[in-house]
């Protein structure tokens, strides 16, 4: 039996919020499954891969039947910037989302103030991003759930109304961190 070939997609990602709300803690549990109470804030920018696969039956009906020889699953791989949410990066920032078909927006769900600064991303991503970008408001630190400031339903129904995606993860125990990429994937305009 001959080895099936995969069709492959990637698309650029760009990581947003506050600094300290888990940015690169979440890209660390994505791609190393790994989380570090004591890791280094991001300076500038940080530029990581990872892909993961897509089987037909994630992909039903998104993605033209394969070709013969070819499996029916898809390869995506996200190319990934994490940018420092420091005041002094923020025109560093515009650089990387400017041409990116994914942003994700991250704030803490235990600090309210986090939400706020969350929400000027997402207005500076829908005034200067590309109109087609797919923004993901998520809110971090789910194993923090006895300090929450922000419920899930105000946070849920401000991301509904903008029509963004909305997941609550935690970094440090994993809950929900692949999902989050996954459904991200699931909703890219792949052309195969
Ligand atoms: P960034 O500046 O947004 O990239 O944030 P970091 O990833 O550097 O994380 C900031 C701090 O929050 C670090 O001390 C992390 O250990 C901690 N942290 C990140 N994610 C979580 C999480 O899901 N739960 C908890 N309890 N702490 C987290």
């Amino acid at each position: 039996q001959t080895q099936k070939q995969v069709r492959q997609a990637q698309f650029k990602l760009v990581l947003l919020g506050e600094s300290a709300v888990g940015k690169s803690s979440i890209v660390q549990r994505f791609v190393k499954n790994s989380f570090d109470e004591f890791r280094e804030s991001t300076i500038g920018a940080a530029f990581l891969t990872q892909s993961i696969k897509l089987t037909g039956d994630d992909l039903g009906e998104s993605l033209a039947p394969a070709e013969e020889g070819f499996d029916d699953g898809l390869i995506v791989k996200f190319e990934i910037w994490d940018t420092a949410g420091q005041e002094r990066y923020r025109s560093l920032a515009s650089m990387y989302y400017r041409n990116a078909q994914a942003a994700v927006v991250v704030y803490d769900i235990t600090q309210s103030e986090s939400l706020e600064k969350a929400k000027y991303w997402i207005k500076e991503l829908q005034k200067q991003a590309s109109s087609s970008i797919l923004i993901t408001l998520v809110g971090n630190k789910l194993d923090l759930k006895e300090e929450r400031q922000v419920s899930e339903e105000s946070a849920r129904s401000f991301a509904n109304e903008l029509g963004l995606l909305y997941f609550e993860v935690s970094a440090k125990s994993g809950e929900n961190v692949q999902e989050l990429f996954k459904q991200i994937a699931l909703k890219m305009p792949f052309k195969a």
